[in-house]
């Protein structure tokens, strides 16, 4: 089982991610300050694989706990959670070495997908059942559309589409659900995370625009079709 440490001071944060990476398979460990995080990870019989680690905690800084990590256990991954963009670019600045940085918020696929990579590129020694796991998801297939999430790549019959981060996500979770109609609250939720608190018609907008990347006639829609008072459907295959 690849093991998570969660550092993160605000339940509001910690429980629901918790909650999600457990469901996912990993087992999770939690910090809810710096000092704590520290101690957690000096502790020889714990094997963390990787650290979730907030930037403002109280007491000791995530970045001094970073720089800690870095120092002595090089073996641990370190994903950055901040609040702010800015807060990155300081992070980035310092250079403390940490593997990737996330902001908040955050959809949680777009985290789980850099806790892979990060993972990935440690070669950490997870059980073969969590890689596998992972490994299957790599490639998704309904019809024409072909997701490749290593390459963050999708490929409508024999082109390549760009797709911006979150309408990636979007498609990504449509596919998974192919031919189920989901709920607006469903794609809200997995999509723009479960502390989404901006405006809901900020999903149509995303479908108008994956609809004019991927459909042959966007304004008559095949494959991402409206399902009246319910949400949306990915036509299957
Ligand atoms: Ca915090």
């Amino acid at each position: 089982m690849t093991k998570i440490l969660v550092v993160e001071d605000e339940v509001a944060y910690r429980d629901p991610l918790t909650f999600r990476l457990e469901q996912d398979g990993f087992t999770v460990m939690v910090a809810e300050d710096g000092l704590e995080a520290v101690r957690m990870c000096d502790e020889s019989g714990l094997d963390i694989d990787l650290v979730l680690l907030d930037l403002m905690l109280p007491g000791m800084s995530g970045t001094e706990v970073c720089r800690h990590l870095v120092e002595h256990h090089p073996r641990m991954g370190v994903i950055m959670v901040t609040a702010k963009d800015d807060e990155i670019d300081t992070i980035v600045g310092l250079e403390l070495g940490a593997d990737d940085y996330v902001t908040k918020p955050y959809s949680y696929r777009e985290l789980l997908a850099r806790m892979r990579s990060v993972l990935r590129r440690r070669a950490v020694a997870a059980e073969p059942q969590t890689l596998e796991a992972l490994d299957d998801r790599d490639i998704l297939e309904v019809g024409t559309l072909v997701m490749d999430m290593d390459a963050h790549e999708l490929r409508v019959g024999q082109s390549v589409v760009d797709l911006p981060l979150r309408e990636f996500e979007l498609l990504q979770y449509l596919m998974e659900n192919a031919g189920r109609a989901l709920t607006r609250a469903q794609i809200l939720d997995r999509v723009w995370g479960f502390d989404f608190e901006g405006d809901p018609k900020t999903l149509d907008v995303h479908i108008k625009r994956l609809r004019s990347r991927i459909e042959e006639d966007p304004a008559n829609p095949e494959r991402i079709q409206t399902v009246r008072g319910v949400g949306y459907k990915l036509a299957g295959a």
